[in-house]
């Protein structure tokens, strides 16, 4: 039985998948850190060789180089995905170091999301020297470099390497219950560009067109399309303008953190947005306000597909003694996301157990990342 070897393989594994996760955890990989990223790139490469994978690298200029792997696989079968990011959200110096203690194991990185890299991995090893990689469908792997700030370059590495996958698997961080992301909210940042007049307050007031007030009256009426009931919230995160106290503010700006739950819902703020600055520009005489657009990923929604692809992997995940289950909606984004805009059916959160991501108080519990492999290993083979 292959699948029973596999996971009497991984048994043994514990031991060299934590020196390949105290590796990686080990050299800096923040997002603004390429040449850290580089060297994980390159133990990466490492750790992911084996027979049937072919590596690609793809270089950066901005960011460290993104990882692309694929196997050649059973051709009578769609492709699936694999995805994960090798940066992390702490910049060198801040947080560092591979600590054990006790069960759990910290360090930046350990969650989020090296140590989702290390179950891929082993998950993959265990199918190789048990049934070989071609035996089950063809992989698509891609690990990119820029996952913290948006996959600015990952997004459209990610869209080109899965087109056609019938299923994408993203191992971010593991819920401390085991529950799989199904869904995840939209993001979206707007900038606000208030324009006014501007003035000396004491002899020329009437002159002027206060930009600071109409930011202030727009504020007032985008924080209100936030709903609880849908999900959907606006968060006027950053406040600047004006230049000195007495004069009439020609500039303002106003910078929003923006989520919703469906594509819909992400159309419907904007409207309302638009709707929200116009009305505040008119109501203070002589201002307008653009809105400008910056990144953003759509939101992963759980797309037909995804509910039987969450029973088949919960029920490897529940046979290795995980929890399982179904995570209510996520507020961040991943590249889950990106698959999900692209119709693909999405798991996500399959990296090992843990808590703390983003936080110096990450951590994992190591023995999760042998079962968490070992339910990858088993969806894999009965795929
Ligand atoms: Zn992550």
């Amino acid at each position: 039985m292959t699948v029973a070897a596999a996971a009497t393989w991984l048994e043994e594994q514990l031991p060299a998948m934590e020196a390949a996760l105290e590796a990686l955890v080990l050299e800096n990989s923040h997002t603004g850190n390429p040449a850290g990223g580089r060297k994980v790139g390159r133990l990466l490469l490492d750790v992911f060789g084996m027979p049937g994978l072919v590596p690609e690298v793809v270089k950066s200029e901005r960011f460290a180089d993104h990882l692309v792997f694929r196997s050649f696989g059973d051709q009578n079968k769609k492709p699936l995905a694999l995805v994960g990011h090798l940066d992390t959200v702490f910049p060198p110096g801040h947080f560092e170091g591979y600590q054990v203690d006790g069960i759990y194991r910290r360090g930046p990185g350990v969650l989020d999301m090296k140590g989702g890299l290390v179950v891929m991995a082993w998950a993959l090893k265990a199918v190789a020297v048990t049934r070989g990689l071609d035996g089950v469908p063809p992989l698509r792997l891609c690990i990119v470099g820029d996952e913290e700030v948006g996959s600015l370059e990952g997004a459209p590495l990610i869209r080109r390497v899965i087109d056609g996958c019938a299923a994408c698997l993203v191992f971010e961080s593991g819920r401390a219950n085991d529950a799989i992301v199904t869904r995840r909210r939209g993001t979206g940042n707007c900038v606000c560009h208030v324009h006014g007049k501007a003035a000396h307050s004491g002899n020329d007031y009437w002159a002027g067109a206060n930009a600071v007030w109409a930011a202030s009256r727009l504020v007032d009426q985008v924080q209100a399309l936030s709903d609880k009931a849908t999900g959907t919230t606006v968060n006027a995160g950053l406040f600047t303008g004006g230049t000195s106290r007495n004069t009439v503010p020609a500039e303002a700006r106003v910078e929003l953190d923006l989520r919703y739950e469906t594509a819909k819902a992400g159309e419907e703020l904007w409207k309302g947005l638009h709707a929200a600055a116009e009305k505040a520009a008119q109501s203070v005489p002589g201002t307008r306000i653009e809105l400008e657009k910056v990144g953003g990923r759509g939101p992963m929604e759980r797309l037909p597909g995804a509910e039987e692809l969450l029973t088949r992997y919960n029920a490897c995940a529940v046979k290795y003694g995980l929890k399982g289950g179904e995570a209510p909606v996520q507020g961040g984004a991943s590249d889950g996301n990106t698959a999900a805009a692209m119709g693909i059916p999405v798991i996500d959160g399959l990296g090992p157990r843990g808590t703390g991501y983003h936080t110096k108080d990450e951590y994992i519990e190591v023995g999760t990342l042998v079962s968490k492999a070992a339910a990858l290993a088993e969806f894999l083979l009965g795929a």
